[in-house]
């Protein structure tokens, strides 16, 4: 079974309910407002999270209806590394493609890129997880070869 079920007791300390989620979409595509979603999205979940809890077999063909919602989809580059510090306009600044980490990542994100705004001493990985790592094309290429775009 491929990673990315997720999976969760849903409703608080006496909810009933758990939650399941899972992307499988890998296909990339241009930011758009309407996403169209696949109407055998919660069968597929359901039939994933079954591999790891066989007791939910039960609810094959059972499901409730409007019980899912879409959750989004992943902004990231195609290396999957995160952008964040200067953009190509004077002052303005990125901090984003941050694919399915950027809760996980969001403090680290936010001090980096208060330290581009103010000038500080910044850390030697700051270059790479700015724009200016799109100038070095073999450092790119390596990373095109080495990076995982697993998501979460
Ligand atoms: C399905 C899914 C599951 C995820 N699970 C996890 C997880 O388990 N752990 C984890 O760490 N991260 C997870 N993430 C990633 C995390 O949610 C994002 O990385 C994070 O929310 C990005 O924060 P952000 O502030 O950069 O962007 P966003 O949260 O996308 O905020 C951008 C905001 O800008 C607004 N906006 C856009 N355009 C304009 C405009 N032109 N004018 C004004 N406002 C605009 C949008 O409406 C939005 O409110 C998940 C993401 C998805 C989609």
């Amino acid at each position: 079974m491929p990673g990315g079920i997720h999976y969760r007791p849903h409703g608080g300390d006496h909810g009933r309910w758990i939650k399941l989620g899972r992307a499988y979409n890998r296909k990339p595509s241009e930011p758009q407002d309407d996403i169209p979603t696949d109407p055998n999205f919660p069968e597929i979940v359901l039939r994933g999270a079954s591999r790891l809890n066989p007791g939910l077999q039960q609810y094959y063909g059972r499901l409730p209806r409007q019980i899912t919602h879409h959750g989004g989809c992943y902004t990231m580059t195609e290396g999957n590394w995160p952008l964040i510090g200067p953009m190509k306009t004077k002052n303005a600044f990125v901090a984003g493609a941050l694919s399915g980490f950027g809760t996980m990542a969001a403090c680290a994100t936010g001090a980096l890129c208060a330290g581009w705004v103010l000038g500080t001493r910044l850390p030697e990985f700051a270059e790479r997880l700015s724009l200016s790592r799109y100038d070095d094309e073999s450092f790119l290429r390596r990373l095109q070869e080495s990076a995982s775009t697993g998501v979460l």
